[in-house]
């Protein structure tokens, strides 16, 4: 760990919903950060505990729709369960102190929800609001629970520290400003020696609006604290054991990877890795902050440390992963439609529609141009693309738009294959041995991964074939 002399390294610890899921995991979460915070300062960012999140979401859907007994029901659900953590783990004094906080939430949950059954909407902006309440209520607990374990802890809502975009329900940071306003913002805390809790998940316009980061984004509120605050190193607490070589769903012989480079994390994570959320690593990436994934259930496992440059420069594939409910479509434009000039346009529309692709390719010289995309987006592509070469369909200057559905896509992960030959061809050919038939295929010059499409039914033997042969 580096860090000047003297002075204990900072370290920004960041809890997923399944640690902080009942009394029990709250409770290991105190000794956790009761225990590092011995060596380390500690900076905490917590998210709602598991299943919160979902539960207001629905919440809100409902009572948009009229319903009032889904939303009551809720709110019992919500009291009963953070009541739960606050009557088993807090001393009187804290119990004090907190359950009216947490009453304060509930009211403000009834609130909004009473307001979006008067007028049938939820708006986004609203939805961001009562979505991340749950943040509030396990950051108001866990910083009492620190308490009550005799740690001077103080709970604080990101909204007074991270600054965004007005694109709710995902929103990006400004960083610029968010950094200066996290450190200012925990300065008091930070300096009196106790611990910040921080909420997960939101932050706030300029204006102070109430914005989320997307699902899943507490691992990204970790890691723009972590970034802001300069930290020694992000530690992000699930309940996996680290990063693993293969879905273990699909590879039993799956292991842990002790150590990745930010670029294979982020191929990872955009592949459908649930480990991290797709934005987790770029706050941190410039500063060369590590990033540690360790599993809360099981803390004495190392984990995976997520690194600029890994010290293991074997060459060769690092990880598998997959998307199975994958699209491939397949354009073709004909003499007078020149292949950038339908690249462009079909991209464009991709573009329009926010859609990315998870790999695509040219082909011969007809100008056929293949991708793959999720089958969650197919129908807005298709739609898109059937308006954009409207004419160019009737007077036939483009072929149609050709969909295969049920692909997976298979890629093969790995910075140290640069400059190695014959990867490929292995790959190949332990798929070739297995009968599988590969549809397509996509490196990059920068050969960080190879890209198989597959049919979804051979997607397992597939991930098997490649890890058995790169021996993971
Ligand atoms: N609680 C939020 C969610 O469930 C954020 C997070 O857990 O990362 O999406
Ligand atoms: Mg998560």
């Amino acid at each position: 760990m580096t860090q000047s002399k003297g002075k204990k390294p900072l370290i920004v610890m960041k809890f997923g919903g399944s640690s902080v899921g009942n009394t029990e995991r709250m409770k290991c979460v105190g000794a956790l950060v009761d225990e590092h915070a011995k060596q380390a300062e500690v900076v905490v960012v917590v998210s709602a505990m598991g299943g919160v999140t979902d539960m207001l979401i629905r919440a809100a859907n409902e009572a948009s729709k009229g319903d009032r007994e889904h939303w009551k029901g809720a709110r019992q659900e919500l009291a009963r369960r953070h009541r739960a953590v606050a009557d088993q783990l807090l001393t009187p004094a804290e119990q004090a102190a907190v359950l009216p906080r947490l009453a304060e939430q509930l009211t403000n949950f009834e609130n909004l929800c009473s307001g979006f059954t008067l007028v049938r909407e939820v708006t986004p902006r609203a939805m961001d609001t009562l979505s991340s309440l749950g943040e509030v209520m396990s950051a108001t607990l866990l910083a009492a629970i620190l308490r009550s374990m005799g740690r001077a802890a103080e709970a604080i809502d990101a909204t007074q520290l991270i600054v965004t975009d007005d694109n709710f329900g995902s929103a990006s940071p400004i960083f610029e400003e968010t950094n200066a306003k996290t450190h200012q913002g925990l300065s008091a805390i930070r300096k009196k020696g106790a611990i910040p809790v921080v909420t997960g998940f939101r932050g706030a316009t300029r204006e102070g609006i109430c914005t989320t980061l997307g699902r899943g984004g507490s691992d990204y509120s970790g890691t723009i604290v972590g970034g802001a605050l300069e930290a020694d190193e992000v530690w992000i607490w699930t309940d996996v054991d680290g990063v693993m070589s293969a879905d273990p769903r699909l590879v039993p012989a799956a292991r842990i990877i002790p150590e990745i480079s930010y670029r294979e994390a982020i191929e990872l994570s955009f592949f459908g890795a649930k480990v991290l959320h797709p934005k987790t690593i770029q706050p941190v990436m410039k500063k060369k902050i590590p990033v540690w994934i360790k599993n809360s259930f099981n803390p004495t496992c190392p984990g995976t440390k997520i690194v600029a440059a890994p010290t293991d420069r074997t060459p060769g594939v690092k990880a598998i992963t997959s998307v199975s409910n994958a699209d491939l479509i397949t354009m073709s434009g004909k003499e007078s439609l020149s292949f950038p000039r339908l690249a462009t346009r079909v991209f464009n529309g991709l573009h329009l529609e926010d859609v990315s692709t998870l790999m695509a390719t040219q082909s011969s010289a007809d100008n056929v141009l293949c991708f793959a995309i999720h089958d969650a987006d197919l129908a807005r592509v298709k739609a898109r693309l059937g308006k954009t070469f409207e004419l160019e369909m009737l007077h036939e200057y483009v072929g149609r738009l050709e969909v295969m559905p049920k692909i997976a896509i298979v890629v093969a992960i790995g910075e140290n294959m640069k400059g190695t030959p014959g990867l490929a061809g292995r790959a190949f050919s332990a798929l070739g041995r297995r009968g599988i038939n590969i549809i397509a295929i996509a490196q990059g010059s920068s050969e960080l991964s190879i890209s198989f499409a597959v049919k979804s039914a051979d997607v397992k033997e597939a991930v098997k074939a490649i890890h058995e042969e790169f021996q993971l």
